[in-house]
């Protein structure tokens, strides 16, 4: 069939025209309808990329970004390279004549940080846009972003086999919708009649056996579905091993293969061709001819691990939707037929859809990319689909823990960090967050990247990453002679579980991942296996980047630097040698697991932190896959988040005044542990005040008299008000304990503090002489006896004296030259007040009589005039 006659060219003069009106469309037509390959030919056919403007084409795969490339240089053509070409992540093919560029999603977004304008690019298409990766959402965002600023003239298209438009639209408004329904013969579904274990019957054997029954039924090509690289290598040999389907050529297909491979696999043969494919070839890319798909149902899924805090790949069972493409890939020739190797019902509990990325992966690496670019409020970015604001969170902390974004000032940034706050919204990022933008990977293993090359262990680092990604292979709780035969293997292990995690890798590496030695360890071989090539992948970007890979000694204190580097968030204290209890940055507490190697170190990081449901319902924080950290590391590595602090505290032991050192990183104090550094003397006199007035430390000096010493200054400040003398308030008298204090550090010197003298201070010289002249202790009476006066806070002040000293005087007293009246209190023999009055002349001729009886009668020994 010429490309002429594929049915996109029923929407050519649309789309044309669509484009030049509002030069943003969106376009939905069917997998094989031409979208990728002829939607980019057409806009340059028609002049719609200017003199030498060029066409990018986001592609969510390596693969079809480079296969497209190549079909469409074909067509032209032209060579690869030349008016058509790619960009990958590590590969390109591309030339200043360039018109037609395929590129992967991070590549775009990249060059959109580095040039806002995106100057030499007159469209860009967005292919595949249903998958909804988060590098196409934003990507999108900020192509609109663009064209609404900088480039009016930039073309935006957004293609896909199934959409659901109605929230695009309104997103793109003003925008059309172009629909071809393209042309598909029906496919007949069938299940497998009854649930298949695959850890008892392997996917790969099961998928052999449905290719062999299809074989004798239906004419034409298979497509077989499977996860990843090794599932399908596994699916060929079972294949190949076929005597019902010896006639058959049968090829792999996926993004590790090297090009001349995947090229073998799209090829057309004149014998029946089986492809094993990962879902790239879903709806990415159309492999001519196939009449029968084997669905295995399952496929890579990257989603945001809460253990971990990164983005892992595993498998997982693929949505109706996903199910539905795959199946469609059998009828675009001839009517074929599709088997899916699950049951009916297991499909009816299928989630109807995927949930777009941007629902379920970590964002730190877009956000980090999105400040690159310099949108510093991501939470007000124009999100397609505003992601959750916790993650966003999440991720911002992240960054800042890594030391990739930070506050404009450092001073608020530092106290942000000390109280464990997120950090704000407007962080932006820093030069380490430029250095770790350039490794397509998540910003832990960039960080760690970055840090391994400074210290010369790349290649362990890069072991580290990819041991992180996978699923343990390492099994938990095994018996007794499996652990014996681990440590005679492996060894014992003090400073990280990751070293240990390394040497069984090795050991499994060494034994080509034989079930039988993996057994013997307790190691899951096939998890093991795909250790392998992410290590290979690190190591990849890590080369690409001109970091040294080459093999070298290195010490363990680097490579473990490099997983604090990472990790620098999961940092956790020991609380005490007895228990596995920690402290964590960040306010968490957690315990460290049981099975980890390293229980001496009083610091450790803990790559992976999980909450488990204790007995009662409580969770539990998890920490394990332990790391031993050094303190003086982490001022090292992150010297604005380390800091040493002094502080006086009052102890309540030695009940004395006492300075202490502490210190942090971040939030989280490692050490506060009191010192000989003598305290600074105005900081303890405050410490000490607070406990004289809580009570718990008694002034012995601070009597009844001093009190009454107080109230008459009080009083005298309200009698005589033109002396000017201060009242005493309370904060006052807070002043004053704290001057007694002054020069004191423990509870013991401050208890025998004389007082007086710091109240005397109080006064001046002349105030101090008319206080004791005119609010007197005591009053000489007429008889020359002297008596006490006493003050209160109400009320006039009040002479007590027994009936035998007031004999022979009369009328009433004052005091302060006449100005205050004196109450007399009348005491009998015994001391008890028997009458309050404040004039004697009236208590001798009222009173006294009337009770004179009474008392000679009680106390005959006494006087009674
Ligand atoms: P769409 O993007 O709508 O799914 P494509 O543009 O990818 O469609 O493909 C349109 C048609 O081009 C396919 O049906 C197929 O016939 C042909 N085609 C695309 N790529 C290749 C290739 N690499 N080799 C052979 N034929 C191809
Ligand atoms: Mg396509």
């Amino acid at each position: 069939m010429s490309p002429r006659e594929l049915p996109i060219y029923e929407l050519e003069s649309a789309v044309v025209s669509a484009v030049r009106a509002h030069g943003r469309l969106i376009v939905q037509a069917p997998t094989g309808s031409g979208k990728s390959t002829q939607i980019p030919q057409m806009l340059l056919q028609h002049g719609l990329l200017g003199e030498r403007g060029e066409v990018v084409v986001l592609q969510p795969r390596r693969l079809a970004a480079r296969l497209l490339a190549k079909r469409v240089a074909e067509e032209m053509g032209s060579r690869l390279g030349d008016t058509v070409g790619y960009q990958i992540r590590l590969e390109s093919r591309v030339s200043d004549r360039t018109r037609i560029r395929f590129v992967t999603e991070g590549i775009l977004l990249r060059q959109m940080s580095f040039d806002a304008s995106l100057r030499g690019v007159s469209a860009v298409v967005f292919d595949e846009f249903h998958e909804r990766h988060l590098y196409g959402d934003i990507s999108l965002a900020r192509a609109l972003q663009i064209q609404q600023s900088t480039r009016p003239d930039l073309k935006i298209l957004v293609m896909s086999a199934t959409l659901d438009a109605g929230a695009l639209q309104t997103y793109l408004a003003p925008c059309e919708t172009l629909v071809s329904q393209g042309r598909s013969f029906p496919v007949r579904i069938e299940y497998l009649p009854k649930t298949v274990n695959f850890d008892h019957d392997a996917v790969w054997d099961v998928a052999a056996r449905e290719c062999e029954r299809i074989a004798t039924t239906q004419a034409g090509d298979m497509l077989v579905f499977m996860p990843g690289a090794y599932e399908i290598s596994r699916t060929v040999q079972a294949i190949q091993g076929s005597r019902a389907l010896r006639d058959c050529v049968c090829f792999p297909l996926h993004g590790e293969l090297p090009p001349d491979a995947q090229d073998r696999a799209v090829a057309r043969y004149d014998t029946r061709k089986i492809i094993v494919s990962t879902n790239v070839a879903e709806t990415s890319l159309t492999i001519e001819g196939v009449t029968a798909v084997i669905d295995s149902g399952l496929a890579r899924m990257a989603r945001f691990d809460p253990h971990r805090g990164i983005n892992t790949l595993l498998i997982e069972k693929i949505s109706a939707a996903s199910a539905d493409q795959r199946a469609g890939r059998a009828g675009r020739t001839a009517p074929g037929v599709c088997v899916r190797l699950w049951t009916e019902r297991e499909h009816a509990q299928r989630a109807p859809q995927e949930l777009p990325e941007v629902k379920r992966l970590d964002l730190a690496e877009v956000v980090l990319t999105l400040k690159a670019s310099g949108i510093d409020d991501v939470a007000n970015f124009p999100w397609l689909e505003k992601p959750d604001p916790k993650a966003l969170e999440r991720a911002e902390m992240l960054l800042a823990d890594l030391g990739a974004i930070g506050a404009a000032t450092p001073s608020s940034r530092q106290d942000r960090r000390d109280e464990g706050v997120a950090p704000p919204g407007e962080t932006s990022i820093t030069d380490v967050g430029r250095k770790m933008l350039r490794f397509p990977v998540h910003p832990r293993y960039a960080r760690m990247l970055l840090a391994a090359q400074e210290r010369g262990c790349v290649r362990p680092v890069a072991l580290m990453a990819a041991l992180t990604q996978g699923r343990s292979f390492l099994l938990r709780g095994v018996s007794r002679d499996v652990d014996d035969a681990r440590e005679d293997a492996l060894g014992e292990e003090h400073e990280s579980d990751f070293f240990l995690l390394m040497r069984a890798w090795s050991y499994a590496d060494r034994s080509n991942y034989s079930l039988e030695a993996c057994r013997r360890l307790g190691i899951h071989a096939q998890a093991a296996r795909q250790v392998g090539p992410l290590f290979q992948q690190f190591l990849e970007i890590a080369e690409k980047e001109g970091l040294d890979v080459g093999e070298r000694r290195v010490e363990s204190s680097d490579v473990r630097k490099c997983v604090l580097a990472g990790f620098s968030d999961h940092l956790a204290k020991r609380l005490d040698a007895g228990t596995l209890r920690c402290e964590l940055v960040h306010q968490r507490r957690g315990l460290l697991a049981r099975e980890s190697a390293i229980h001496k170190a009083p610091l450790l990081v803990a790559a992976e932190i999980s909450e488990v449901e204790g007995r009662g319902g409580e969770i539990n924080v998890l920490l394990s896959l332990a790391t031993a950290i050094e303190e003086p590391w982490l001022e090292e590595i992150f010297p604005d988040d380390y800091r040493q602090t002094r502080g006086v505290v009052y102890d309540e032991q030695a009940k004395r005044v006492v300075s202490r050192r502490e210190r942090r990183f971040r939030d989280l104090v490692l050490e506060a542990k009191v010192s000989g550094d003598e305290a600074p003397l105005n900081e303890a006199a405050a410490l000490l005040t607070k406990e004289v007035l809580a009570g718990r430390i008694k002034l012995e000096a601070w009597d009844e008299a001093v009190e009454q010493w107080i109230t008459r200054v009080n009083r005298m400040a309200e009698w005589f008000p033109e002396l000017e003398v201060n009242p005493i308030t309370d904060a006052d008298r807070a002043t004053l304990i704290e001057q007694v204090c002054y020069g004191e550090l423990s509870a013991r010197d401050v208890r025998d503090k004389p007082v007086m003298p710091v109240l005397r201070d109080w006064l001046t010289q002349e105030q101090l002489a008319v206080l004791d002249d005119y609010l007197p202790e005591r009053l000489t009476m007429a008889n020359g006896r002297r008596s006490k006066l006493r003050y209160e806070n109400d009320g006039p002040p009040i002479l007590s004296a027994r009936i035998q000293e007031l004999y022979g005087i009369n009328g009433k007293f004052t005091i302060g030259h006449g100005r205050v009246p004196v109450k007399i209190e009348v005491l009998a023999p015994n001391q008890r007040p028997i009458q309050v009055t404040d004039d004697l002349t009236n208590f001798w001729r009222e009173q006294y009589p009337k009770i004179k009886t009474e008392l000679s009668r009680r106390y005959p020994r006494h006087e009674w005039r």
